[in-house]
């Protein structure tokens, strides 16, 4: 076990990641500049919601194995490994910022107290490693040796614990050998795969993999719209396709995009990264191209649908941009609100957890339901923007007895266009054209 280990930064990945190395049995401190952040975490409160999350931070926070602190005085010192874990959110160029992690490299500096490897765990440009190691070396007052590391973090938000703890790779970028030893013995317990790569290229690794899993979602959504148009379904084309084990299903689901605080960031960043490097970015920027034409093609549809959106009361069923999350950052969903209110639609809105965090970006120009009939009420339409489960079997007909109008606009494909025809809605899916319930396409769309 090790017995000090910091991890700077308590979002999704740093308290995960604290939370489950205090979890295999080491003392690990959580530092963070956001004193409300630690005091409720010092309270038992994880301030996001993230399955399990909470009730393992609290047992390991009575166990005596993690703590929280806002100083890094009482945080770094005793540490002889400290993660990196803080955002790294876009500019405006498209570039990462990095100003966090500079922030947080000095603070490494300034409070080193004994030989020390600094782990990146936050998700950055390649290169970044090199500079991390240069802040420290320039500020550092002490002798003591650093070596930084690349541990690119794959978590997913919803199911990060089980994700942390069951990873299908982990990758150390290692430019020195005793730091790599440190790392393989860190990770030991997981009895998981460990690809060791150097610095550069375990920093191209993380973007590499958010590229292409966003890559694969823009391809399912241009295939989408060839099968409506040719009056095929796209989840069956990609079932069939997918079958081929070198592609597989993964991440060929149509709808209305992907978001998240990390694909549209992190390929914004890559191809600034490819620009840089005198590289032509064309399939990323593509593929984001793509991913923004979703929420335009889903408004002009659904307004093409109900004649025009001035007035129109619509039902937005989820807010985060996925499920089992409450985070909306980059979420498609709130694009498509912010779309529809732009039109001058109304918009009533619901979502099981991610109401509060939705609300601090759209404020009181929504209204919040407590449960999708009561968003339900008086819409002239109806759109599943995020696949939560319990919009998969929520019982239509409840909800047409509260509607106005009778359009089911399916963002995420979870219901049967059959089904939802047959209860005597109109039914808008992404690729789902079929001649019974794809009302919209007609000679309008081909
Ligand atoms: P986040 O925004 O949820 O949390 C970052 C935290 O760092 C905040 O609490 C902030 O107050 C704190 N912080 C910032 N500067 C600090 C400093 N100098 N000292 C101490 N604390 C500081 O971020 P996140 O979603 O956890 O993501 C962190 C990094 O991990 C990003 O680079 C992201 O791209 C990457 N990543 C995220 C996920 C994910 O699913 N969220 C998955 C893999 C990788």
């Amino acid at each position: 076990m090790f017995s000090d280990i910091a991890v700077i930064g308590t979002g999704y990945v740093g308290l995960v990641t604290g939370a489950c190395f205090a979890e295999l049995g080491n003392d690990v401190v959580c530092l963070d500049v956001d004193k409300s952040r630690i005091e409720s975490l010092r309270s038992g409160n994880v301030p996001f919601f993230e399955p399990g999350l909470e009730e393992l931070v609290r047992r390991n926070a009575s166990a005596g194995r993690l703590t929280f602190e806002v100083d890094p005085a009482r945080a770094i010192p005793g540490a002889a490994i400290v993660f990196l874990a803080v955002g790294t959110p876009q500019t405006a160029d498209g570039s990462a910022d990095l100003a966090y992690v500079r922030q947080a490299a000095v603070t490494i500096a300034e409070n080193l107290g004994r030989d020390t490897v600094v782990v990146n765990k936050s998700t950055v440009p390649v290169e970044t490693g090199d500079l991390v190691a240069a802040i420290i070396r320039e500020r550092k007052a002490s002798t003591h040796r650093i070596s930084v590391v690349s541990n690119p973090e794959f978590l997913r938000e919803g199911s990060a614990i089980n994700d942390f703890m069951h990873p299908d790779r982990i990758v150390l970028g290692v430019d020195d050998v005793g730091a790599a030893a440190t790392m393989r013995h860190l990770y030991a317990p997981l009895n998981a795969k460990i690809i060791e790569t150097d610095v550069r290229t375990a920093e191209m690794i993380k973007y590499t993999a958010n590229a292409f899993l966003a890559t694969k979602i823009s391809f399912a959504n241009q295939i989408a719209l060839i099968c409506e148009r040719v009056g095929a379904d796209v989840g069956d084309v990609m079932r069939g396709a997918g079958a081929d084990q070198r592609i597989g299903t993964a991440f060929l689901g149509a709808g209305i995009g992907f978001g998240g605080s990390c694909f549209p960031k992190d390929l914004a960043a890559l191809s600034h990264v490819a620009e840089r490097v005198g590289v032509v970015p064309s399939l990323l920027e593509a593929t984001l191209a793509i991913n923004r034409e979703q929420i335009e093609r889903a408004v002009e549809r659904i307004e093409r649908h109900v004649g025009a959106l001035q007035g129109t009361r619509i039902a937005v069923l989820g807010l985060a941009f996925k499920p089992q999350t409450d985070d909306v950052r980059d979420s498609p969903a709130i694009a498509l609100i912010e779309a529809l209110l732009e039109k001058g639609a109304t918009v009533a809105a619901h979502d099981p957890v991610a109401i509060t965090t939705a609300g601090r970006r759209l404020g009181s120009r929504v209204t919040y339901a407590q449960n999708a009939y009561e968003a339900s009420s008086g819409a002239d339409v109806l759109v599943i923007a995020t696949d939560w489960n319990e919009y998969k079997q929520l019982d239509l007909r409840i909800a047409k007895s509260h509607m106005r109008g009778r359009l089911v606009f399916d963002g995420r494909n979870v219901r049967d266009p059959h089904e939802v025809v047959a209860l005597g809605f109109d039914y808008m899916g992404i690729g789902r054209y079929t001649r019974l319930a794809c009302a919209d396409v007609s000679s309008v769309e081909s």
